[in-house]
């Protein structure tokens, strides 16, 4: 419950909170008219403030003065209003409304603001074009919707700060202003006037400074932390974000998952997430990419994938024979999806195909399952009968299913046949409303293989450390755990190196020697050298976490001043060009012509 505001010569109470139980008393509120009607001879005005909606009532014989002011009322002007609470007539009592059972006969006003017409509704549920709502986010921040979602935002801060406090940890702040942390993306560049041609760069995350902070004997450690990253923009991404940034000593991964998991099922239950209690399922990498097609699958839904590829080794389809010839450089598997009984003309399995080309498939295979057992498909005649039936019999499927299958490599076959899951899913509409699912994916392997750098890069980070031999890179394993919650990577950690050399040896393997380990992490290195404990952590992407609890489809709608899709901020036109003589200071010259 709220606590009333202190009294002073604006208001005594939240339009919000006022209800039958005040009614007999006066009361004085602030706010902005929300809406308003004339009717009967009367003047109505929803009053807003934070906390919600009042309607004034002003009646001209509560003086000739007030009533003419309150003619003169318009959307978005700023009142302070005082009057009696009086229950509302059966009749008139608004259900739909906290406070619909009583209004505010005003008896004096003072007018604080006037406003121009809002360029959009702010009392009404409408869509509005997004980039007008961030040109005035303002007005925007105003709406319902944006209030109840900084709420839960800041109800979610709240509850990981009080449950990580009462936990021993410590909020401790890491520089802004500091070295590129390598977490795979381009930094953001700040140069330096006192130091001519060098440059701060803008933290992708705390990382180095988290695992300096364990070194220096902190133990538990956490920070609400901004963090910036200059990458292509996504649906879901912001080049600055929020994390929940922790970091633990003497520690294992069971020893992380645990305080996590207890900390984010208190955050789900802020928003009434229906997810079972910890601990958590667990699920490791190669059987989510295999199942799922995805290191974070969402498995609210079926259409699982299986390997096929036994049932089809001997193939003389030339398709299946190539990618199954086992001396195929990076090897090659068949997989599918039963779809299940549903009528898709052909049309539809282009545009199907079309998902699994985006997604880097060579093509798509499709197959009816007909009454006999055999099937309609651009392939049934290159296939054995036998072939057939024993694909049919993996995949489990039943005359009338829809059959769908890439040949490729595995890591191809997995991402198009898990993103057309996700297409399938969404057509379809198969995400059963109020269906959330968690996993924690873990046994990832240590490093990908980049083949147009040819080198291996970390998967997580380079600090996380590997299980098993480096005689083997590709078969590494790392320490790692990611939260997933209904498909999205809700957060991400792993156990560090504590010890210098397994540290070197990581570096080594992405290609780092130990002259450029030394230039570029010679701080770490050396910290690891005065007695490192073992430690882990974690990171959670604040953003994601309130997008997914609101139930909202973008995270610019949990943040107050979001960029758009191409990293601009139309409200205050940022990023914008700066003065030469700015740049002269910095000892910096623009390439780029200046726009006329
Ligand atoms: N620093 C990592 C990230 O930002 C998370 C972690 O390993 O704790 O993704």
């Amino acid at each position: 419950m709220r606590r009333p505001p202190r009294a002073n010569g604006y208001r005594d109470a939240w339009c919000g909170d006022l209800d039958a139980s005040r009614s007999g008393s006066q009361a004085r509120v602030s706010g902005w008219v929300h809406g308003r009607r004339d009717h009967g001879g009367l003047i109505f005005i929803d009053l807003r403030d934070r906390s919600g909606i009042v309607q004034l009532v002003f009646h001209p014989e509560n003086g000739a003065e007030l009533f003419a002011a309150a003619a003169k009322l318009r959307g978005e002007y700023v009142v302070s209003v005082a009057g009696d609470v009086v229950l509302r007539d059966a009749q008139n009592v608004n259900p739909n409304l906290a406070t619909g059972e009583i209004e505010l006969q005003a008896t004096a006003m003072d007018v604080l603001a006037e406003s121009l017409t809002p360029p959009f509704p702010l009392d009404q549920d409408v869509e509005v074009d997004e980039l007008l709502r961030l040109r005035h986010r303002t007005l925007d921040l105003r709406r319902r919707q944006m209030v109840e979602a900084l709420v839960l935002r800041h109800e979610i801060v709240r509850t990981i700060r009080e449950a990580l406090s009462d936990e021993d940890f410590l909020e401790i702040e890491t520089p802004i202003l500091t070295r590129s942390t390598p977490e795979g993306a381009r930094d953001f560049l700040v140069p330096s006037r006192l130091n001519p041609g060098a440059f701060y760069a803008l933290p992708q995350s705390p990382q180095l400074f988290k695992q300096l902070l364990m070194i220096g004997g902190y133990e538990r450690y956490f920070q609400i932390a901004r963090c910036f990253r200059d990458e292509d923009l996504r649906a879901d991404r912001q080049p600055e974000f929020t994390q929940l940034d922790l970091e633990m000593s003497f520690v294992d991964e069971e020893d992380v998952i645990d305080v996590n998991e207890r900390l984010m099922a208190k955050v789900f239950a802020l928003g009434g997430l229906d997810l079972p209690p910890p601990p958590y399922p667990r699920m490791g990498y190669d059987e989510a990419l295999l199942r799922f097609g995805s290191d974070r699958p969402d498995t609210r839904f079926g259409l699982e994938i299986t390997d096929v590829s036994e049932a089809l080794r001997g193939s003389e389809f030339k398709v299946f024979a190539n990618v199954l010839d086992p001396t195929r450089p990076g090897g090659g598997v068949v997989r599918a999806i039963n779809a299940g009984a549903r009528e898709v003309p052909r049309k539809e399995l282009d545009e199907l195909t079309e998902v699994a080309k985006r997604h880097g498939a060579g093509g798509l295979v499709w197959a009816f399952v007909q009454d006999d057992g055999t099937w309609r498909s651009p392939i049934a005649k290159f296939l054995a009968a036998e072939e057939i039936a024993a694909v049919t019999a993996a995949l489990g499927a039943q005359p009338g299913d829809l059959l769908l299958a890439v040949a490729d490599t595995a890591d191809t076959a997995a991402a198009a046949l898990g993103a057309l899951r996700l297409h399938l899913a969404e057509r379809w509409d198969l995400i059963p409303a109020g269906a959330h699912d968690v996993h924690w994916i873990v046994d990832f392997p240590m490093f990908g293989y980049n083949a147009a750098e040819q080198r291996w890069d970390a998967l997580h980070h380079p600090f996380t450390a590997p299980t098993g031999s480096f005689d083997d890179i590709g078969s590494l394993r790392s320490r790692a755990y990611d939260l997933v919650v209904d498909g999205s990577e809700l957060g991400g950690g792993s156990i560090r190196n504590h010890d210098p050399g397994v540290q070197r040896q990581v570096f080594a393997a992405i290609g780092m020697d130990d002259e450029e380990a030394e230039e570029r992490f010679g701080f770490l290195l050396e910290a690891l050298r005065y007695g490192a404990p073992p430690h882990g952590g974690i990171a959670f992407g604040i953003d994601r976490i309130v997008t997914v609890i609101a139930g909202r489809d973008s995270i610019r709608d949990v943040i107050a001043f979001p960029k758009t899709a191409s990293g601009s901020d139309p409200l205050t036109g940022a990023p914008a060009p700066v003065d030469d003589a700015q740049l002269r200071d910095l000892g910096l010259k623009s390439l780029v012509p200046r726009a006329q």
